[in-house]
């Protein structure tokens, strides 16, 4: 199929979220990856403008991962976790409570964001069954949400592509995605300042369907995958009110935010809006062993614990649900975060980020740069007739040139592992510029 050599067959995987096509006409491999690198299949450095798909925070090869990894296979590589159990999964839950977000620390686990979704959907409407309130069935999501694509994230999600070729869960809803370019592009040293009025959405949807038919609203406080979207200020405060005002159930997706994206623990922290549920994943292992897990309230997880004590309050739950391998992995991933103390490196790091995305703007074809902690969005202006095809040409340009960047649409999302250097970010905000220049 192509002339690398120890290129393996391409035929057989079914690649995710892939032109498959396309891609085994002209593949792109990483081989091998370390601290803020990869490795590509001819050899070359690869510098990790992506944490991998948001998820390596602390950066690639850490030997206490690996260690951790090790010895837990060797001790106990499975058990389940259905009417039974194993000490490391109840010793993670306990340590992930200690930095719950806002506090929610009772913890469901999951293996991935997609389940995580789901979950919460899921533990929202038995949590309103079992308080009274079973006629509240109806979740609500946002435009441009991504919520991974099991039928309740892709229901909730606001992608098109997601969801056209699928029936969804029946009586959804959404509010409108907040991104606004024509009122706040190249915002800088803060949030957004126009569009809090946009949370009134749920206002009009409860006036829409009547409260007592909806049990929870989520969104990601940062939109990440579908191209670093904003909460304008005030929004995030705005919908919590509106939510508790109607018994409506708050759910932060953190799937990306989660374990210091933005410069604090969690986006909740950061905001200080603090929802009943938060959804994690990626960052939970530093993507070594697919993992998530839910944060609930005690509110709802108590809501829950009732009925007759024999009986299962929740029937729900995965066999790899706290995989003691995972766990493992978990806790050495949250060593290092407190080690290094990265779950806040991301705050000292914004201001030279900011400085060295913004640094791109005047550059052809770039429309507007948000930047928040150690993510950036950087927009083009899209290809007449061709939309998309501008930022994808960005996107394998850079990663011949040796950066990996990650586009959505004509958007370059950016999210360096949080080890990063400032040395690190010049250098992607350099290989980043001359790509746009090369683009023009
Ligand atoms: N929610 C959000 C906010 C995400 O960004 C993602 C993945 N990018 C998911 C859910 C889905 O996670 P996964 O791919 O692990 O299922």
């Amino acid at each position: 199929m192509n002339a690398r050599a120890n290129t393996p067959s391409l035929e057989a995987f079914w690649m995710p979220f892939t032109a498959n096509r396309q891609f085994k006409a002209a593949p792109r491999l990483l081989a091998a990856a370390q601290g803020m690198y990869y490795t590509s299949d001819d050899g070359r450095r690869v510098l990790d403008g992506t944490a991998g798909l948001w998820c390596v925070n602390a950066g690639h090869g850490r030997r206490q991962i690996t260690e951790a990894v090790e010895r837990q296979l060797s001790t106990l590589d499975f058990a389940p976790t259905f009417q039974m159990g194993h000490p490391i999964a109840f010793d993670f839950a306990e340590r992930l409570a200690a930095i719950a977000p806002g506090g929610l620390d009772r913890v469901f686990f999951t293996n991935s964001g997609s389940e995580s979704v789901d979950t919460a959907l899921k533990i929202a409407i038995a949590y309103q069954r079992a308080i009274g309130q079973g006629t509240r069935t109806r979740v609500i999501g946002r435009e441009r949400g991504y919520h991974g694509v099991g039928f309740g994230g892709i229901t909730v999600g606001g992608l098109v592509n997601n969801r056209r070729v699928f029936p969804l869960l029946p009586g959804a809803d959404h509010l409108r995605h907040t991104h606004d370019p024509a009122r706040n592009a190249f915002t800088k040293g803060g949030l957004p300042a126009h569009g809090a009025e946009l949370a009134d959405d749920l206002e009009r949807l409860v006036a829409l369907h009547g409260a007592e038919t909806i049990a929870a609203v989520i969104v990601e406080p940062m939109a990440g995958s579908t191209g670093v979207l904003l909460p304008p200020q005030g929004y995030l405060q705005r919908l919590r009110e509106i939510a508790t005002r109607h018994g409506i159930l708050l759910i932060f997706d953190e799937v990306i935010t989660g374990f210091g994206r933005l410069g604090a623990p969690f986006a909740t922290d950061y905001f200080g809006v603090t929802p009943d549920l938060v959804t994690t994943a990626k960052g939970i292992t530093n993507g070594t062993i697919p993992m998530g897990a839910v944060f609930a309230s005690r509110k709802v997880h108590d809501g829950l614990m009732t009925g007759p004590e024999a009986a299962i309050e929740l029937f729900h739950g995965y066999t790899y649900s706290g995989h003691p391998v995972a766990c493992a992995a978990g806790l050495a991933t949250l060593d290092i975060y407190a080690e290094e103390g990265l779950l806040t490196r991301a705050a000292e790091l914004a201001p030279h980020w900011e400085a060295a995305m913004h640094s791109l703007r005047d550059l052809p074809n770039v429309v507007d740069i948000r930047t928040i902690g150690l993510v950036a969005g950087i927009e083009l202006s899209s290809r007449e007739g061709a939309p998309g095809a501008r930022a994808y040409d960005v996107f394998v340009d850079c990663f011949n040139k040796g950066l990996l960047v990650r586009v959505t649409g004509d958007i370059i999302a950016l999210s360096p592992p949080l080890i990063a250097e400032t040395q690190h970010i010049d250098d992607l905000a350099a290989m980043l510029g001359d790509a746009l220049k090369r683009a023009a």
